[in-house]
């Protein structure tokens, strides 16, 4: 399993990564996946999404990186040491991103096996304008909600590490209350897009409806501004036998 996983990891990085995808460039962004039962692979720092590799990824333990989030406050020197401490083999090459707190948080989810974190330019351009938050709070036509689901969960901007994987946290605790489900998309102010899926493909496949729903939400401001759904419809939308079919069929039903 573990093998099967990280080569599906390299996979989805490098497709996130492709030039149509308008998503990275350089080292930005960065890809997780779930390796066995307490352990998960994420990228090393300062590799390219685009051409990376296998060992372009570093094995982690689920449960030392947690305890770090629950732990005493760190700088940033103690949270680098920190890091090459939760790695598997502390002998194998690559330093753990700092948003591998982050990706513990999000890998530690019910049914979600994959993580996809991003820039994409079109997501990015409404995540870094004054519309934020409000041009994300509501939903535009049915594939996104098939695929993305009924809300992203949007956060404000926050120093990435330790604090970011923690106000995280607190907002996902918040989204399953009120929606009794793990969100598809995470929107973050002034930085990017993550995509949460059980397998490698279903994150492909939300990052690339994320961002023609950011396309189509940008064409709405020239003729008015967004016609968002009714909460009555998104809530049919996401209940429809045919619809939750069609997510069978996409392999993004997550029950
Ligand atoms: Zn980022």
């Amino acid at each position: 399993m573990t093998d099967t996983s990280l080569f599906e990891l390299v996979e989805l990085s490098r497709a996130l990564a492709r030039p149509e995808m308008d998503c990275v460039i350089l080292g930005e962004g960065n890809t997780s996946a779930i390796a066995d039962v307490n352990t998960f692979w994420v990228k090393a720092s300062g590799n390219h999404l685009a051409n990376i590799k296998p060992d372009g990824f570093v094995k982690v333990d689920m449960d030392a990186v947690l305890e770090l989030l629950s732990g005493k406050p760190l700088n940033d020197q103690e949270i680098k040491e920190a890091l090459t401490r939760v790695k598997v083999n502390a002998d194998a090459a690559g330093h753990p991103s700092v948003e591998t707190l982050l990706h513990a948080q999000l890998l530690s989810l019910d049914k979600i096996k994959f993580v996809g974190h991003t820039h994409p330019t079109a997501i990015n351009m409404i995540a870094c304008s004054k519309a934020f938050p409000d041009a994300f709070n509501g939903r535009l036509f049915p594939d996104e909600i098939v695929v993305c689901g009924v809300a992203p969960l949007l956060v404000s901007y926050t120093d990435p590490g330790i604090p970011l994987a923690r106000y995280v946290g607190e907002l996902l605790k918040e989204y399953l209350n009120k929606y009794g489900e793990a969100p598809r998309i995470v929107i973050m102010q002034n930085h990017g897009f993550i995509a949460l899926g059980k397998t490698a493909q279903e994150v492909l496949d939300i990052t690339a409806m994320a961002i023609k729903t950011a396309r189509i939400l940008m064409g709405t401001y020239i003729y008015g501004g967004p016609n968002f759904l009714s909460q009555k419809d998104v809530e049919r939308i996401h209940t429809r036998p045919d619809e939750i079919y069609r997510q069978m069929k996409l392999g993004v039903k997550r029950e």
